[in-house]
C-alpha cells in the first residue's frame, strides 16, 4: 500500500545573518554529526557513484540497514539548500530536506527547516515520528540555537569537545612541545591558542588545520602561524600533510605525507576527471595533530553539502527540457556556469553595471564562446535544452587565499631550513606556476681573494650569505643554492624579491665600522617554471630560470637588472613609480646568450642620487 508523507516544518528567528550562518548550517557533515545522525558508508556492493553526482550509501539505524541513492544537493548561497534521498532499503522510501535563510531587516535571519519523508511499510509508519518528529527535532533546535551564538558572538572554544580523546601522556606531551616552542621563539600567545586548538577543538576541525583560516579566526599574521604550524610540526606536535586538490570541484583527492610521495596525475571520482598536479593550484599544505598527542579520528556524516564545494554559488539539477528561474545575491569577479555532462563552460563577470536579467540555456553544442556580464543581485534563467538531466553548477573562478599552496611555502626560507629533506622523488618534475628567479654575485671577489688572502675573503663572503639569507626571508623568499659567490633565491612575488634585494645591497654597500663594503650583482626575472628534486633539495629549473641566470651579469652591483615581466607586474610598477621609494628604470640593450631568436626586453633599476 502506498503512504503519505510525513511532513515537519521548524522555524527559527536568528540573530545571525544569513550570510555568517551559511558556512555552518551548510557543511551538512559537521550538521548531521551535531544532530546525532550515523556514520554514513558506501554500499556494501555495486558501485558508488553515478552520472550527475548521484550516489548511493548506507548507514545503520535501530538495529537497521538503511540504503539509498542520494540526489546532487541543491542550493543558493546564502538563501537555500536541499537534497532528495531516494531510499533502496529501510522502512522508508523517500526523505527530503530542505532549509530556507530569509535575510530579515534586522540583519538576522528567518530559518525554515523542513522534512518530508514517506514510509514504506508499518514500521516507517512507526519509525519516521519517533526519528524525525521526536528525535531529530529537540537536536535541531539545540544545534540552530548554537550556530547562531556561533555566527554571532566572536567565537571561542573553552572546553574540550565531547570527542576529544588522548592517547596515554598525550597532554603532557602538549605541554612539554609548547614549552619547546615557546624556548625556541614562537609567539607564546600564539602557542597558547594553539595548544587550546589540539586540545579542545572536535576531530573534524582538527582533521585539517589549514594555517590562514587559523589565522583569520585567531585575528593574527598569517605568516606568523604558517610558521607556527611548521615549528610545531618539527617539534612532533603536529603533522604536515600535501593535499592534491581537483580542478574541478576543489577537493582533496590524495594526500600524501611527503613531497616525495606526490603524484603527478590524480583521478577525482566526483568530476570523473583526470588532472596533473601543480604547486600553485593543486598541492594545498594542511596539518593535524601528531597521534601522540591527540587522537583524531572522522567518519563521513555526508558528502555532499554545499561546504564540500564552497567554491560553488549556485548547483542546481535540471530534468530534460526543464526551465528555471534563480536569484542571486554576488560578489564582484569571475564565475563560470557549467554541467558535468558537457564540456566547457559559460564565462561570467559580475560588475554593479552588469545585466539584471540573463537566460542561460545549454543545447547539445554547449555555451556561447562569449562572457557575459552581470549584475550583483541577478536574476538568471537557466534552460536545459538537452534531452538528459543536467547539474547546473555556478562557480567562482577565484581560489581560496586561505589555502597555503605548495608552490607559496616551498619558497619560504623556514620551510626550506626546517624541512631541508623534503623533496621531491628523484627525476619527478611539477609545474610551480609563476616564480620570480633571483641570482646574485659578488663584484670583484677574485680581486678580494688576492688582496686580503684566502681565509679573511672566504670568511667575508660566508658573512654576505647571512646578509643575503636574512633579507631573502624578510621579504618571504628562499635562498635556493650557492653556487662560489653566487646565490640563487625564489620569491613568490616580484615585488617582494625587488625590495629585498634593493634592501641588501644597501646594507652590503654600508656595513658597519671596519667591515668591508661589496657591490652585488642582481639578476631577476618571472615565469613558469618547474620543480624538481636535484641532490636531494628542492630545485627549479626551466627556460625562465636560465634566463634570470643571464641577467646578473649585466648588473654593474650598483643596480638591479629586471625583465619586462617583472617591470609589468602592478605591484613593481607602482614600487618603481613611488617618489619617496627614490627610484629610477631605463631600457638595457644586451642580446642573451642561447636566447638570440627571442627579444627579451630588459631594464636596469638604480636608486637616484
Ligand atoms: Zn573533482
Amino acid at each position: 500500500m502506498r503512504y503519505r508523507d510525513f511532513h515537519y516544518r521548524w522555524e527559527w528567528q536568528l540573530r545571525s545573518s544569513p550570510e555568517s550562518l551559511w558556512p555552518l548550517l551548510s557543511d551538512t557533515n559537521r550538521f548531521n554529526r551535531d544532530a546525532g545522525l550515523p556514520v554514513v558508508a558506501p554500499p556494501a556492493e555495486g558501485s558508488a557513484a553515478f552520472a550527475n553526482a548521484h550516489r548511493r550509501l548506507r548507514f545503520r539505524r535501530f538495529g537497521l540497514t538503511i540504503e539509498w541513492v542520494e540526489e546532487p544537493f541543491e542550493w543558493v548561497r546564502p538563501f537555500r539548500f536541499g537534497v532528495v534521498r531516494r531510499l533502496t532499503r529501510g522502512p522508508v522510501v523517500e526523505m527530503r530536506v530542505t532549509a530556507e535563510l530569509k535575510p530579515q531587516p534586522d540583519g538576522g535571519t528567518h530559518l525554515i527547516y523542513q522534512v518530508w519523508a514517506r514510509p514504506k511499510s508499518l514500521l516507517g509508519l512507526v519509525v519516521i515520528p519517533i526519528q524525525v518528529g521526536q528525535i531529530s527535532a529537540r537536536r535541531f533546535d539545540a544545534v540552530m540555537r548554537r550556530y547562531d551564538e556561533m555566527a554571532t558572538g566572536a567565537p571561542h572554544i573553552s572546553a574540550p569537545a565531547p570527542d576529544a580523546r588522548f592517547p596515554t601522556s598525550g597532554r603532557k606531551r602538549l605541554v612539554q612541545m609548547s614549552e619547546k616552542l615557546i624556548a625556541q621563539g614562537s609567539p607564546p600567545e600564539l602557542v597558547a591558542r594553539l595548544v587550546a586548538t589540539i586540545e579542545q577543538a572536535d576531530d573534524l576541525t582538527l582533521t585539517r588545520l589549514r594555517p590562514y583560516t587559523l589565522a583569520d579566526y585567531w585575528g593574527a599574521p598569517r605568516r606568523a602561524v604558517l610558521e607556527l604550524c611548521l615549528w610545531a610540526t618539527r617539534a612532533g606536535l603536529l603533522d604536515l600533510r600535501w593535499d592534491m586538490l581537483c580542478p574541478l570541484c576543489r577537493g582533496a583527492k590524495e594526500t600524501s605525507a611527503s613531497l616525495a610521495d606526490l603524484q603527478n596525475n590524480v583521478h577525482c571520482d566526483t568530476c570523473n576527471i583526470d588532472f596533473t598536479v601543480n604547486f600553485d593550484r593543486s598541492v594545498e599544505l594542511t596539518f593535524k595533530p601528531n597521534s601522540a598527542v591527540r587522537l583524531v579520528e572522522v567518519g563521513e556524516f555526508c558528502i555532499g553539502g554545499p561546504q564540500v564545494t564552497p567554491h560553488i554559488i549556485a548547483q542546481q539539477l535540471l530534468a530534460p527540457g526543464e526551465r528555471r528561474e534563480l536569484q542571486l545575491a554576488l560578489e564582484p569577479g569571475r564565475y563560470r556556469l557549467r554541467t558535468l555532462k558537457q564540456p566547457g563552460g559559460q564565462a561570467l563577470l559580475v560588475t554593479d553595471e552588469g545585466a539584471p536579467e540573463i537566460n542561460l540555456r545549454t543545447d547539445e553544442k554547449g555555451w556561447s564562446n562569449d562572457e557575459l556580464t552581470l549584475s550583483l543581485r541577478p536574476s538568471l534563467n537557466y534552460e536545459n535544452a538537452t534531452d538528459v538531466e543536467q547539474l547546473f553548477v555556478l562557480e567562482r573562478m577565484a581560489w581560496s587565499d586561505q589555502a597555503v599552496t605548495a608552490a607559496e611555502v616551498t619558497a619560504l626560507q623556514i620551510f626550506r631550513d626546517l624541512f631541508a629533506t623534503e623533496a621531491l622523488r628523484p627525476h619527478q618534475q611539477i609545474s610551480v606556476g609563476s616564480m620570480t628567479i633571483v641570482f646574485t654575485d659578488l663584484r670583484g671577489s677574485t680581486r678580494l681573494y688576492r688582496e686580503i688572502g684566502d681565509a679573511p675573503a672566504f670568511g667575508a663572503v660566508m658573512s654576505h650569505f647571512d646578509i643575503l639569507r636574512e633579507t631573502v626571508d624578510e621579504e618571504e623568499g628562499a635562498l635556493v643554492k650557492t653556487l662560489g659567490d653566487a646565490i640563487m633565491a625564489v620569491f613568490r612575488r616580484p615585488a617582494a624579491a625587488l625590495r629585498a634585494m634593493l634592501k641588501a645591497q644597501r646594507r652590503l654597500a654600508n656595513p658597519p665600522e671596519g667591515t668591508r663594503p661589496f657591490l652585488l650583482k642582481v639578476g631577476m626575472h618571472t615565469g613558469h617554471c618547474i620543480a624538481v628534486n636535484l641532490n636531494g633539495r628542492l630545485d627549479y629549473f626551466g627556460s625562465n630560470v636560465n634566463i634570470a641566470a643571464r641577467l646578473e651579469p649585466l648588473s654593474s652591483g650598483q643596480d638591479i637588472i629586471i625583465s619586462t615581466a617583472v617591470r609589468d607586474d602592478p605591484k613593481v610598477t607602482v614600487m618603481i613609480e613611488a617618489p619617496e621609494n627614490g627610484l629610477q628604470i631605463e631600457p638595457v640593450e644586451a642580446m642573451l646568450k642561447g636566447f638570440d631568436e627571442e627579444r627579451i626586453e630588459l631594464w636596469r633599476v638604480t636608486e637616484k642620487g
